[in-house]
């Protein structure tokens, strides 16, 4: 009889390689964490980082960029040795548009501006000024029930919803504003108004081009420069192509089932895959309860469709700013447009313009099921009617994200609560990623720091 060999026992197994996992791993082997595996499934690092290049044009499959005020991050960047890689977004894509009655109109940066603006109509921009005497609303409520009650139903359909739709892809109407607006929740708290609590802000000052509280940063070489970056920091430490299926807990340690039936044994684990992913590899660990609320974290399908044109100025819109975003009520079928060139001069060929024009979202899923070429037939038909003209592309990419931008909807601060309490119940396991805390790379950094220091201290 053979006896298979003992796998060997590492301190802490990672499971998905994103920035999530990449991050807790590197950051925890500062901490002396020494023997970190990560486990992912594809056969790249990264997750929904990925950059690509094609003759001169910078091509995000995911993130764009982040904000440059979260320490973390730009700890990290440094750690690396990356902080003289940081690019930061040019001045001009200090201006952004929203789509209104089928028209671009740029968004008002200043309370005179906004008093003028046609962003708004008269009656809606009046009902904004009466935001200071609104009361205050439920613990939980939607992104757009709160927004309603403060700034009218006018600004909530149309400022908020572009915002939402930036950010999350998502509805405002199912999203928990708690979940995914805490500091909106908490200005209502502390100062009884949003109003009263950005005149308080702006008194200590703050904002850039292309971000509120923080200028919009990548990287020399795009956004997977980091994750490359981590990954090679870890080396060997890396195993890609073994998807995560079961983990489960003996004497002492946790056996993590890969695809192929081979085991890892590890002290800790944490998951830093999506929900879904972590709900089915924590079937036999976690309650039912738990695995449910897991299983109740949607995503937004999201297809982002890169154009690139090298003739200077191709549309009648100029194409100079951030971009444009289009809310649900302009009943289109694009979430909006990017102008990547203006915002990264270097991620396009000198002259050249560079759009990622964004479809699908929670208000759209069924634009994924459209085949390539019909969706980047939509994409141009959507450009014509906002930026007027259709020109040729000499660029094109089409990336699909069936498991886009998980959607915070209400109830999801329940379902945390439900799953944190069960994963605290079992030491040594811990859960993190953008499904949960933050959906942006920002905060899947914040969440790998304090995790990194729970492993370390051997929770
Ligand atoms: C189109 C788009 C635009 C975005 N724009 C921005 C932006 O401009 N700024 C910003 O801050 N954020 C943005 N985001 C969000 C940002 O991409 C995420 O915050 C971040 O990349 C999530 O990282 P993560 O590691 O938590 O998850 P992921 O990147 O999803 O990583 C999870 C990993 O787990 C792996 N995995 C899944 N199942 C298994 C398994 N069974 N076994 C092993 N591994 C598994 C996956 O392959 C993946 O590598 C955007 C997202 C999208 C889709």
């Amino acid at each position: 009889m053979t006896v298979a060999a003992r796998a060997p026992l590492h301190d802490l197994a990672v499971c998905g390689g994103g920035i999530s996992g990449l991050a807790l791993a590197y950051l925890a082997g500062t901490r002396g964490v020494a023997d970190v595996v990560v486990l992912e499934g594809a056969g790249r690092p990264g997750g929904k980082i990925q950059t690509e290049w094609v003759d001169g044009f910078c091509c995000e499959w995911g993130p764009q960029g982040f904000l440059d005020n979260v320490p973390e991050t730009l700890a990290l960047v440094a750690g690396l040795g990356l902080d003289g890689e940081l690019v930061r977004a040019d001045d001009a894509a200090g201006d952004r548009f929203i789509a209104r009655n089928g028209r671009l109109r740029k968004v008002p940066l200043s309370p005179p501006a906004f008093l003028t603006s046609d962003v708004l109509s008269l009656p809606g921009r009046l009902r904004v000024l009466l935001e200071p005497f609104q009361r205050r609303g439920a613990l939980e409520e939607s992104v757009f029930t709160f927004a309603a009650r403060r700034i009218g139903r006018e600004a909530a359909e149309v400022l908020v919803d572009a915002m939402v739709t930036g950010v999350y892809a998502g509805d405002p109407a199912r999203l928990s504003l708690p979940a995914t607006f805490p500091k909106m929740r908490a200005m209502e708290r502390d100062y009884g108004s949003l109003v009263r609590a950005m005149l308080a802000r702006r008194k200590s000052g703050g904002g850039g081009p292309a971000g509120p509280g923080g200028t919009l940063t990548t990287l020399r070489l795009g956004m997977q420069q980091l994750t490359d970056a981590l990954a090679s920091a870890l080396g060997a430490g890396v195993r890609l192509g073994v998807p995560v299926e079961r983990i489960t807990r003996g004497a002492g340690a946790f056996a993590v089932r890969l695809g192929d039936g081979s085991e890892v044994a590890a002290k800790q684990v944490a998951v830093a895959m999506p929900p879904g992913a972590a709900a089915r590899a924590l079937g036999e660990l976690l309650p039912e309860g738990a695995v449910a609320a897991l299983q109740g974290i949607p995503y937004a399908k999201v297809a982002v469709v890169m154009t690139g044109y090298r003739a200077p100025h191709p549309f009648a819109h100029p194409t100079r700013g951030f971009g444009f975003l289009v809310p649900g009520r302009e009943r289109r079928r694009i979430l909006g447009s990017i102008f990547c060139d203006a915002t990264f001069p270097a991620q396009a060929p000198a002259g050249a313009t560079l759009l990622r024009t964004l479809l699908g979202g929670a208000r759209d899923p069924g634009a994924l099921d459209l085949s390539d070429g019909e969706l980047l037939a939509l994409a141009r038909r959507e450009l014509d009617h906002f930026l007027g003209g259709d020109p040729e592309p000499d660029f094109v990419r089409i990336i699909r994200h069936d498991y886009g931008i998980p959607q915070y909807t209400l109830g999801h601060l329940a379902r945390l609560d439900e799953i944190e309490r069960a994963a605290a119940a079992i030491p040594g396991l811990h859960l993190l990623g953008n499904g949960f805390h933050g959906i942006a790379a920002n905060a899947c950094v914040v969440e790998a720091e304090r995790i990194a220091a729970a492993v370390a201290g051997g929770a």
